[in-house]
């Protein structure tokens, strides 16, 4: 059995919480000290550095949201200087107001050693060659694998998403043995084989891969390895951690979460925290964070937290499956995306009526955003050259806005349901089985 840290990756439950205790009351004390916004927080409910002797006490400062962010655009949050800052990262947010992330380059070199651990742990080496299907540029995802990659020493080929002929290729001429990219794009690149007699067991040298940016299920996985005979590692993160940050190991129960490098409080609706092994709602502490520090921060996924030993050999918890979001943001082909963007969009259209619904599709496990908007009764188009003129207006604005593909229907006054209070705009009938 491999390990990257191994002396950290195995130390007892006691000491790893005492250790993250320690780390806790230290960035509470050095935020209450250089941000006005932690300080404020803190003393928004009586509380000192002092007063944190114990993970209770920790549990009294108030949650971190994503609407913190949003009123702290673009670097409120930041706690050092862009003098010492060496990366920026940006991801797609509510309208108009991405979430900006920075790092200095400590949190660059413990996102990557994060990342090395989590390799190792399934199994890889510097024997390895990468073909990172994630994209590169402001999403976190290929930078990320990128670093973690070249830190045990494999070799990488940076191919970003799309252009999925010159993937088949490549991994045919090519001696990649991991493949790492969305589950919709590992089952794209595996309909593209089949469909063009591609054997991936034959033709290529593939026997793993890692998947992550989006929700799926554990049959898709199994199907996934049966079909292809490659074996997939779930990947999780979110820019504001760092980016990808927590793999699965060789047992695949489960991503291990580094107990050094983050404190991961799983809570019940009163913010309470569950027993082991039962599904609430993540809330993350980031304890060596130095740019862009998350203290308390609710990212809005559930799952569970399981303590037990790993029979790996390693001790830190592993996090089960992400099993749903507590607010209305859709993971569509790994972009987020929320309806209010859409919203935005449709508002901007004097012709188009306030009346719309999103729904998700996801054939051949590949997602598909299907939006239908009502025209105003003033504003009917006669003839079909014109609908079909204007469709595409609205398609292409919404791509702007979200970075990815929806398709648009324009539809007659009154088409769409109404609802009474809370209208329900989004309909998912995506399928994991
Ligand atoms: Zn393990």
């Amino acid at each position: 059995m491999e390990f990257w840290e191994e002396e950290i990756e195995t130390m007892p439950r006691e000491q790893l919480e005492a250790m993250q205790l320690d780390l806790i009351r230290k960035k509470v004390a050095e935020m209450y000290e250089v941000s006005e916004f932690f300080r404020g927080r803190m003393q928004s409910v009586g509380l000192t550095p002092e007063d944190i002797q114990s993970f209770e006490d920790f549990r009294k400062i108030p949650f971190m949201t994503k609407s913190d962010l949003r009123d702290n655009y673009p670097d409120g949050l930041f706690v050092r200087p862009y003098d010492e800052l060496v990366r920026i990262h940006v991801s797609s947010g509510t309208t108009g107001r991405p979430t900006v992330v920075g790092y200095t380059r400590t949190d660059v070199d413990n996102w990557s050693n994060s990342l090395a651990r989590g390799m190792t742990s399934l199994g890889m080496s510097s024997k390895d060659f990468v073909q990172n299907s994630h994209g590169y540029g402001l999403f976190t995802g290929g930078l990320g694998i990128h670093y973690g990659s070249e830190l045990v020493g494999a070799t990488v080929l940076p191919i970003s998403t799309g252009n999925t002929s010159r993937q088949i290729q490549l991994l045919q001429d090519l001696p990649v043995s991991v493949l790492v990219g969305t589950p919709s794009y590992l089952f794209h690149i595996a309909d593209v084989c089949d469909q063009t007699g591609v054997s991936i067991q034959k033709d290529t040298k593939l026997r793993r891969a890692i998947a992550g940016g989006e929700p799926w299920s554990e049959s898709m996985r199994q199907k996934f390895q049966q079909r292809t005979g490659v074996k997939v590692f779930n990947c999780y993160g979110a820019s504001e951690f760092y980016g990808p940050m927590f793999l699965e190991c060789e047992a695949q129960d489960g991503l291990h979460v580094w107990a050094d490098l983050c404190y991961m409080e799983i809570l019940d609706d009163e913010g309470n925290p569950v027993p082991d092994g039962e599904r609430g709602q993540i809330v993350v502490t980031m304890l060596k964070k130095e740019a862009f520090p998350l203290i308390r921060y609710k990212i809005g996924d559930i799952s569970s937290l399981e303590w037990t030993r790993c029979s790996c050999g390693r001790t830190h918890p592993r996090l089960m499956r992400i099993s749903g979001r507590s607010d209305d943001m859709l993971v569509v082909r790994g972009v987020n995306v929320f309806p209010s963007q859409i919203e935005s969009v449709i508002g901007e259209f004097p012709e188009l009526s306030p009346f719309y619904r999103i729904t998700l599709t996801n054939p051949n496990y590949m997602d598909e955003m299907i939006v239908e908007v009502e025209f105003t009764e003033e504003s009917l188009k006669e003839d079909t050259a014109q609908v079909n003129q204007f469709t595409r207006k609205v398609s292409s604005r919404l791509k702007d806005i979200l970075n990815i593909k929806a398709d648009v229907r324009l539809v007659l006054p009154g088409t769409l349901e109404r609802f009474e209070g809370k209208a329900k705009h989004v309909v998912d009938n995506r399928n994991y089985d």
